[in-house]
């Protein structure tokens, strides 16, 4: 690895520094050669595994944790920051940098009463969803390694300590600027370090001055749209959306009890002490605006509140648009390009209550979400009968919606090629739950990796047949369904 370390020389007082400490037997539980290539690696080998296990001094890297604070499940925080995530610095690669943090890494000034210490279980779920939603191209942040040891820790019962190698564009959160702006040394000159370094790292196309501010916060309304828009399309429940797990460049980021749909249901709770629903899988766009106007309040003092406000107002529109566009991909509703600005949105709107209807059938008929996909992509398009049609109970309400929906298709020249342009868009396997649960037990009981290894590589290639895994794309058994994740990680 080779690091450059711009935030730890560039921003003095945003973060402290602080040594991780390694944890006894380490050893790889998986590897992303994918996340690898980001950062110009290739192969694992011992010296990494001493030094990202921390049993090693890392050549370069500084070691720090940042400060943020963030509002959790509504209320305020005033300090949070990186309590067992130790950055080793930004590590360079051929399309950019990308920061190396070790999650798990022991105790920092920000654990508060935690032991910094990340268990197995999460650290192969954060390693898994990570390069699984990649593969899906929903905006993420990585995972290079996660790596197993005996080193116990204490949840509600004795577990064992793991560390997740996770790759980041950037940690910068919005829960960065909230306490920048109420922090007594806060607001403006830090806002305005925080925001000039962000835009000189992530932003580059825009320039330190209050018009560039403007259109920074707008670009970052407009990702955090796209990427909850991609949430949507794919069935990806995040669980715990504060604004302390909210990436200021729009990806995905700090992974807990998160959830992809099997059964579609909008009130879908994948978090144990989520108990009013807050973070419920349909809930996730109003809380992205909802993160975002926490951020906007933050930016008060150096970005005027029309110049927020007016870009907070491009959200929704922004949301719906993406996501129907990810939905129509795949669904297979093809648009001509010459249509006018009018015709579009109209086109837009009744695409969206087309699919929306599709979506409350499948919940209606507790329909596998992927799955139900899927099969639709493999209709013979110009046939009166779709094979979903046997899955739902109210047959009439689906024949009518599959009038509607072939009328919308309209004539298809090439079956097969349609199919197949299907199939690019609906995952056969995705990360379900029970799946990852399954790779986990055989850790924890057999000292086996081989589940998880067999899961990662399959969950690479998402959209490719591989028959001698389709037992990984069957809905989960009676103990796997809707399972609940606690926040005890
Ligand atoms: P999360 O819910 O994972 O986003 O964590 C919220 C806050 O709690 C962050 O400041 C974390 O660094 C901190 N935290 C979570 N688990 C631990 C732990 N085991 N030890 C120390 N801090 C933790
Ligand atoms: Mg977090």
């Amino acid at each position: 690895m080779r690091f450059k370390q711009d935030f730890f020389e560039q921003l003095d007082g945003f973060y402290t520094q602080v040594y991780p400490q390694g944890i006894s037997n380490p050893h790889w539980l998986g590897w992303s050669d994918d996340a690898a290539q980001l950062i110009g690696l290739e192969k694992p080998n011992d010296a990494l595994l001493m030094q990202l296990s921390a049993n090693a001094a890392a050549p370069g890297a500084s070691y720090y944790a940042q400060v943020y604070s963030g509002h959790q499940f509504g209320g305020y925080t005033p300090r949070l920051g990186d309590g067992r995530s130790i950055i080793l610095g930004e590590a360079i690669g051929p399309n950019g940098a990308w920061d190396v943090a070790l999650k798990g890494g022991g105790p920092t000034p920000y654990s508060r009463h935690g032991d910094g210490r990340a268990v197995m279980r999460s650290a192969v779920r954060e390693f898994l969803v990570s390069e699984a939603l990649a593969a899906l191209s929903v905006p993420t942040s990585r995972a290079l390694a996660v790596i197993g040891s005996d080193l116990p820790v204490w949840r509600e019962s004795q577990e064992t300590a793991a560390i997740t190698v996770r790759l980041a564009k950037s940690h910068i959160r919005f829960g960065h600027f909230e306490y920048f702006c109420y922090s007594e040394k806060g607001a403006p000159d830090k806002l305005t370090q925080l925001l000039n370094f962000t835009l000189a790292q992530h932003f580059p196309h825009l320039s330190a001055d209050s018009a560039s501010y403007k259109q920074w916060f707008v670009e970052v309304v407009q990702s955090t749209a796209k990427m909850i828009a991609h949430w949507q399309a794919v069935g990806f429940a995040h669980g715990v959306m504060n604004t302390d797990n909210m990436s200021i460049v729009g990806d995905t980021f700090d992974f807990g009890p998160f959830a992809l749909l099997d059964t579609f249901k909008e009130g879908f709770i994948c978090n144990h002490s989520d108990h009013d629903g807050r973070y419920a899988f349909g809930q996730q766009p109003g809380i992205g605006l909802w993160n975002l106007k926490r951020l906007a309040q933050a930016l008060t003092p150096i970005i005027p509140s029309d110049d927020l406000i007016a870009a907070l107002n491009r959200y929704q529109p922004s949301l719906v648009s993406h996501y129907v566009s990810l939905m129509r991909a795949k669904l297979g509703l093809s648009i001509d390009s010459d249509l006018g600005r009018a015709a579009q949105a109209e086109r837009e709107k009744q695409d969206l209550a087309l699919i929306s209807q599709f979506t409350v059938m499948l919940e209606n008929n507790q329909l596998d979400y992927s799955n139900s996909l899927r099969k639709m992509g493999k209709i013979d398009i110009s046939s009166q009968y779709s094979s979903l049609r046997d899955d739902m109970l109210n047959v009439s309400e689906f024949d009518s919606w599959y009038q509607a929906y072939q009328a919308r298709v309209g004539d298809v020249a090439d079956v097969a090629a349609w199919q197949q342009q299907r199939n690019q868009h609906n995952p056969k396997y995705i990360l379900r739950n029970y799946l990852a649960q399954e790779a986990i037990i055989d850790i924890e009981e057999k000292a086996d990796n081989s589940k998880l290894i067999q899961l990662q590589q399959l969950l690479t290639r998402p959209y490719d047949e591989q028959p001698e895994m389709d037992h990984f794309a069957k809905r989960p058994p009676d103990w796997g369904q809707g399972l609940v994740m606690s926040c005890s990680s």
